[in-house]
């Protein structure tokens, strides 16, 4: 595989409609300007996903999914960016050509090519091994069958078996024309070169005597092996696993998530067990949206490769409660990543693969729906059960639970959990409440910290605490909520000045006067003096600064694939909110509502003004704040002499806005 060139890249970009490429994956139906559908992205029933064809993007107004069409395919298909281009060109027939490359691209490129190429080598061997020779029969597919695993698993599964032979696959790759260096690299053969670095150096497969579970990443390139051994022999781990590899970092990949994403998509669920043998026993009983963190306990990255395909986790775990409570934080984790998780206890002694061989796959599944608890309501029993009667173990469970739930971001999540608890724990739901918000600030200030953001922690944020209400109606202002939790003027403004920026920036305000004065120039120009403080916009306005001193366009399209999410969810629904709103106000109520092109110019004076108002009156309050604690009367003048300065400024302003009068 090689890189696309920059052209071709456009050329997909320009050919590959939106609407039509993620028309393969749902059904859009036409709502006004838009097209909307239920998102593929979360579980819903009304649709809050909507397409713009004209603007080229779309964005979920549940979850806040946002893109193009290269975005789009990326995430519902779960691959990378440059797979995602070739999948469109392939779709649209355009040819790729080959880009030049330096050397190093070349050789780092080849390389990881090589790797995928020598792991392929070595997953046919295995299979190969299995199906076609003695041992592989005899060991191999009988433990196997023994299993319970037929033919057809095996062979989606792409399970082998490794030879008693100290070389054997080593030397069948060489032979076959790989490296050794390619081989050390790949996790498939080891060097042990002595001390002395005199005597030859001894090489020796990996993989020796053992049933072999290729691990997949998602687009289905394998990428590493697990193996395990079926003698007992205390000298030998059960299982091998590949090393760390150039393409394989065993904490972003999942066992089975090839094989289940699809699966997990439709059924809007993922179910999270421990072994290889968990998730292909449960796919072969029909229940095929099934991984595994094996080899790792559970990470942040594997939540987020989940969350591509679902919101939805049920940990399926083993009778013991040690497990259990080991697994208690890779729970904390999902719930922090916002994403809902169950969890499902089996009968003592028994695991999902031995449960679902016993019982069958229906009654397996109703085993699930009826005993998979939410993980809160688990963690409180469990730590009831735990404390029984002793008040400060007590305090300390009710203080744990309370930690978990603040972990959750949805507040509306948040305090139906705090609640449940209190119910269960017999205590007054304020004092959970009151703990949650503790915690919740000490968070905040900590986040502050890290963005060194001037302003302290908002109690009227209503991110914090109680019930969040909005109107079902209007998904506009649900995007607003999840996404813009800071409502005071300074954000607005910031914001409206990026979003002025980004869609009309290209709008001549003025061709009579300035053929060529463009209005991102203009409000570049007139706000060299401001620094943003919001950190979404300042980190926006810093990339559109220096698009500007580089004389490129400055365009929303310049960051609908940018690599950083929170850019890009933001920069799109700048492009999508007011614009779709005005429209259906004019059809609702048929009468002319002027576009914001009319009056561009006026918006753009006033915003530049109100954004340096609103910094203004930060100043003004952060000189009177100082004032009220410095003793220093020479300090005191000075900030008093800033402080009437603001004020003159404000006043100044103040009466520029007066004269402006919207049309
Ligand atoms: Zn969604």
């Amino acid at each position: 595989m090689s890189r696309i060139d920059p052209q071709t890249i456009d050329q997909i970009k320009q050919i590959a409609d939106v609407a039509e490429v993620i028309g393969d994956y749902v059904s859009l139906k036409k709502k006004g300007a838009n097209l909307w559908a239920c998102c593929p992205f979360h579980g819903e029933k009304s649709p809050s996903f909507s397409v713009s064809p004209a603007k080229g993007i779309y964005k979920c107004f549940g979850c806040g999914k946002a893109g193009d069409s290269v975005r789009f395919v990326m995430d519902i298909e779960g691959i990378g960016y440059p797979e995602a281009l070739r999948q469109l060109a392939k779709k649209y027939g355009i040819e790729i050509p080959e880009a030049e490359y330096t050397d190093e691209q070349m050789e780092a490129q080849n390389e990881r090519e090589s790797l995928f190429l020598v792991l392929n080598f070595a997953k046919n061997y295995f299979q190969n091994y299995l199906f076609d020779s003695e041992e592989g029969q005899n060991i191999g597919l009988t433990y196997f069958k023994e299993r319970g695993f037929n033919e057809n698993t095996i062979k989606n599964f792409e399970l082998g078996y490794s030879p008693k032979i100290w070389d054997g696959f080593t030397k069948a790759a060489l032979e076959a024309g790989y490296s050794l260096p390619i081989l050390e690299k790949a996790g498939l053969t080891i060097i042990k070169r002595e001390e002395d670095q005199t005597t030859k150096e001894k090489v020796y497969d990996r993989f020796r005597e053992r049933v072999i579970f290729p691990i997949h990443n998602v687009a289905g390139k394998v990428i590493a092996f697990g193996g395990r051994i079926l003698k007992a022999d205390k000298n030998q781990p059960k299982y091998v696993n590949s090393p760390e590899t150039e393409v394989y970092h065993k904490s972003n990949v999942l066992y089975g998530i090839y094989q289940a994403k699809n699966a997990i998509r439709t059924n809007d669920m993922a179910y999270l067990c421990e072994g290889y043998t968990d998730v292909v026993s449960l796919h072969q009983a029909g229940i095929h949206n099934v991984v595994a963190s094996s080899g790792t306990s559970l990470t942040h990255e594997q939540i987020k490769l989940i969350s591509r395909f679902t919101q939805n986790i049920t940990v399926l775990y083993d009778g013991d409660s040690a497990g259990i409570k080991a697994s208690l934080r890779g729970m904390d984790m999902i719930l922090e990543e916002g994403l809902d998780v169950k969890l499902a206890i089996f009968p003592e002694g028994e695991d999902p693969d031995s449960y679902v061989q016993k019982i069958g796959s229906e009654a397996f599944i109703n085993y699930l729906k009826n005993n998979a608890s939410d993980f809160i309501t688990y963690k409180a029993q469990l730590s009831i059960d735990e404390a029984g009667n002793d008040p400060s173990k007590k305090a300390n469970v009710i203080r744990e639970m309370v930690e978990s739930i603040s972990k959750i971001p949805d507040s509306i999540k948040r305090s139906l959990f705090l609640q449940k608890t209190a119910q269960m724990m017999g205590v007054a739901e304020e004092i959970l409440i009151i703990e949650s918000n503790k915690y919740l600030i000490q968070k905040q200030q900590v986040k502050e910290k890290e963005y060194k953001k001037p302003s302290g922690p908002n109690l009227e944020n209503p991110d914090f605490g109680g019930l969040q209400s909005f109107d079902e109606e209007s998904p506009f202002e649900q995007a607003q909520v999840e996404t813009k939790p800071h409502y005071d003027n300074i954000f607005y403004q910031e914001q409206e000045c990026i979003r002025l920026i980004l869609n009309h920036g290209k709008q001549i305000p003025d061709p009579a006067q300035a053929p060529d004065y463009m209005l991102a120039n203009y409000i570049l120009d007139e706000i060299t003096d401001v620094e943003f403080i919001t950190p979404i916009y300042k980190s926006i306005l810093d990339e559109i600064r220096v698009l500007f001193e580089n004389n490129q366009e400055i365009t929303a399209e310049q960051f609908h694939n940018s690599a950083n999410e929170a850019i890009r969810n933001e920069v799109i629904s700048l492009s999508f909110e007011k614009y779709t709103l005005s429209e259906n106000w004019s059809k609702l109520h048929e009468i002319f509502v002027p576009t914001e092109v009319d009056k561009l110019s006026e918006l753009a004076y006033t915003n530049i003004l109100r954004l340096k108002k609103a910094h203004n009156q930060k100043n003004m309050n952060e000189f009177k704040q100082k004032l009220a604690t410095e003793t220093d009367t020479t300090e005191q003048e000075k900030l008093l002499g800033f402080f009437m300065n603001a004020k003159l400024i404000e006043k100044e302003i103040s009466k520029l806005l007066g004269t402006v009068v919207l049309k």
